[in-house]
């Protein structure tokens, strides 16, 4: 099937203002879609994440935003650093780990510190994202991504973000600080995620420029 025309592409509204995060969701959908973040509606309030699991979160980013923005089709994330021997701690407070002040270098201190007598299996880890995709309120499809490493017992290289440089994905001696960015973004949490969702977004056929909607 030959790809839609630009004019007659589907927008994906991203319930993001980070453009990173933008950039790093059109380049994994492909041509198929024109991207969109919240940039273009600044007056939106913010949502706060009170919820227990990154689908809660999600999905409250996603129906929050598509009840605001009527008509347009809102892909929303939410995503973290489960630890096992940690009960799952960061878990959905990753971001806000070390407190109200938190940064991601006190965040990875913390963990870092509370994983110090952890050894071999324990120190088992995975990054875990939640998509939800709505439209007028709606759930129409949420998806899920992991990818599974161990912590490291310390930071190794500066690239990437958050817990980056203290996770060591399965099967590769580095750790995704130490990865080039479009490695990482190739076996991340967040692209497994969206590898489901772009099958969800054909078998629904919401790809078809033919729905208004979208
Ligand atoms: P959010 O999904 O953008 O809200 O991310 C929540 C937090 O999880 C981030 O602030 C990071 O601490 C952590 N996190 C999520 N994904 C990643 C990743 O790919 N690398 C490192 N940290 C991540």
């Amino acid at each position: 099937m030959p790809s839609p025309t630009p004019a007659t592409r589907p927008v994906l509204w991203i319930a993001t203002t980070n453009r990173g995060k933008t950039r790093e969701f059109k380049l994994l959908l492909g041509a198929r879609w024109r991207v969109k973040d919240l940039h273009s509606f600044p007056q939106l309030p913010e949502i706060r994440e009170t919820g227990k699991t990154f689908r809660d979160n999600a999905s409250l980013k996603a129906l929050a935003l598509s009840r605001a923005l009527p008509g347009r089709l809102i892909l929303a994330d939410d995503s973290g650093l489960v630890v096992p021997a940690l009960g799952g701690r960061p878990g959905v407070r990753s971001a806000r780990f070390s407190g109200p002040q938190a940064t991601p270098e006190k965040n990875r201190a913390k963990l870092l510190r509370l994983m110090r007598r952890v050894t071999g299996l324990g120190r088992k880890a995975f990054f875990q994202a939640a998509l939800v995709l709505a439209l007028n309120g709606r759930v129409l499809a949420i998806q899920y991504g992991r990818v599974w490493g161990q912590i490291t017992t310390e930071e190794r290289g500066v690239g990437g973000f958050g817990y980056d440089s203290i996770f060591q994905p399965r099967g590769l001696k580095q750790t995704f600080g130490e990865l080039s960015a479009a490695t990482k973004k190739r076996i991340s949490h967040r692209a497994a995620a969206l590898c489901a969702m772009k099958t969800s977004l054909s078998r629904n056929k919401l790809i078809s420029p033919a729905k208004k909607h979208i």
